[in-house]
């Protein structure tokens, strides 16, 4: 396939995770639009996207610094998931936030503290277009209600990168929210601007096992009786309970409304799950190793009907560390310190993942395939370690058989979706 020289090459070589940091990096000449199969990705002016932009994209690979001993990081759990100082179970003490979170507020009740008790210019995160709902767009939200709209996760792409340029001009520190490959761009783009990491109050990745397109939001629209998308009105994903449900509303061609709601395992296991663009299957950090601090879902244990919601918050960083302590000081999150091995107990799949990468970079390599590189990241090993023999010969050889059937070896232009257009004329 050749080597990756640019943007573009990233972009049609399935190397493109979607951060949006070249259109940051590059405004004149990279713009990020909605592909219905493939998620945000960039369009690139001819001559654009070669220098900085290049140089800070983290879809070409990322790498981690050799393990320190005296960084405080726990050893046993370096490999399979990267620096973690300290392991917290618990939610926001604020009932609605917790609510209204997709696990236990963690990512929200701690962006409102930084607002409200540090003085934060804004948060940088992801939430529905007000003009198309099942479309994203970057938010910097200033407020509680601001925030409070942009909860829950949203399984669908979004490219909070695209966005620093407004935490980059705000008078003071401000918070990023955004999923593992987003907070990996964030710290590429402050390598390459050095003035960025004072604007950062603290960086938050949410867990994540891949972004399902935008395709994978309207075939769960479609199941919940909104066949056209230009008749949406509302799409959430998760949330209101743990870990909550998936809920459309719209109309249909007569006005009258439609829509409905799914639980979590039939929306994602059963729907969006199948629609995650083939880079999230090489990508080796679900759980946000660039970032000061990481939620996700305790999933260690059967989740009670009517849990309020939980979450599983690591720290990364010192910078990370000293934040949580005082948003824990404050009373914003009601916690509990938790053992190590809580991890791999709650996102065993994230780990196997992680090890299956190794196997399917190694497939797309053999077989000429544009593939992400990963240094010290613990793929090999976790390879090695976590997975059975047949586990391993099923990454191998699902890959081969996902070159052709996805056609990873050819060049896949970005095709900007048109906007609210009808199922129809979707292809559908
Ligand atoms: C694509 C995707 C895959 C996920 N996979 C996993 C998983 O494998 N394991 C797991 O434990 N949890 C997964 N989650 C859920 C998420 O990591 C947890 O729910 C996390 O604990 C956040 O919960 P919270 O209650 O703290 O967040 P909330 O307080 O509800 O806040 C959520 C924050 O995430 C931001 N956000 C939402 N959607 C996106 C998006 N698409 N891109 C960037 N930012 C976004 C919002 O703007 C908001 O700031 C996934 C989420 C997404 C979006
Ligand atoms: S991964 Fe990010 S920086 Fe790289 S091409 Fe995609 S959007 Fe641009
Ligand atoms: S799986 Fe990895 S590449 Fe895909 S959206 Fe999640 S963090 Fe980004």
């Amino acid at each position: 396939m050749g080597p990756i020289r640019n943007i573009q090459d990233v972009a049609e070589k399935h190397l493109c995770t979607g951060c949006g940091v070249c259109a940051f990096l590059e405004p004149k000449g990279i713009r990020m639009v909605d592909d219905l199969d493939q998620g945000r990705r960039p369009v690139v002016q001819p001559g654009a996207g070669v220098g900085a932009s290049f140089e800070a994209c983290p879809g070409k690979g990322l790498e981690l610094p050799p393990f320190d001993p005296a960084s405080g990081h726990l050893r046993e759990l370096w490999e399979g998931w990267g620096g973690v100082l300290e392991l917290w179970e618990g939610y926001a003490s604020d009932d609605a936030i917790r609510f209204a979170g997709s696990s236990g507020g963690a990512a929200t009740a701690l962006s409102l503290f930084a607002l409200e008790a540090r003085g934060s210019s804004g948060v940088l995160h992801a939430g529905a277009r007000k003009d198309v709902p099942y479309l994203n767009e970057t938010q910097f939200s200033q407020s509680r209600s601001d925030l409070m709209r942009n909860t829950g996760s949203r399984y669908a792409p979004a490219s909070p990168c695209d966005g620093l340029a407004q935490l980059e001009a705000a008078p003071k520190p401000s918070v990023f929210v955004g999923k593992p490959c987003d907070v990996a761009g964030l710290k590429r783009a402050q390598a390459v601007r050095p003035g960025l990491e004072s604007k950062v109050e603290v960086s938050i990745a949410i867990f994540c096992a891949g972004a399902p397109s935008t395709r994978g939001t309207l075939e769960m629209a479609r199941q919940m009786g909104v066949e056209d998308p230009a008749r949406i009105e509302s799409v959430r994903y998760r949330g209101q309970g743990w870990p909550g449900h998936a809920e459309v509303h719209g109309t249909d061609s007569h006005d009258q409304p439609v829509g409905g709601k799914l639980s979590y395992a039939a929306s994602w296991g059963d729907i969006l799950q199948k629609f995650r663009p083939w880079r999230c299957y090489v990508c080796a950090d679900h759980t946000g190793e660039f970032a000061d601090l990481s939620v996700g879902d305790p999933w260690y244990r059967e989740i009670p009907a009517d849990e309020p919601g939980r979450s599983l918050i690591l720290v990364r960083t010192e910078k990370g560390r000293a934040f949580l302590q005082a948003a824990r000081e404050a009373g914003v999150l009601t916690l509990e310190p938790v053992p190590a091995h809580i991890l791999p107990d709650s996102q065993r799949n994230l780990l196997h993942t992680r090890g299956a990468v190794f196997g399917r970079v190694w497939a797309c390599r053999m077989l000429g395939v544009a593939a992400p590189s990963f240094r010290r990241m613990g793929v090999g090993k976790t390879w090695l370690t976590q997975l059975s023999l047949k586990q391993r010969a099923q990454a191998f050889y699902g890959t081969f058989k996902r070159v052709f059937t996805k056609k990873l070896y050819a060049r896949r232009p970005v095709v900007p979706m048109p906007e609210a257009r009808t199922q129809k004329e979707l292809g559908e």
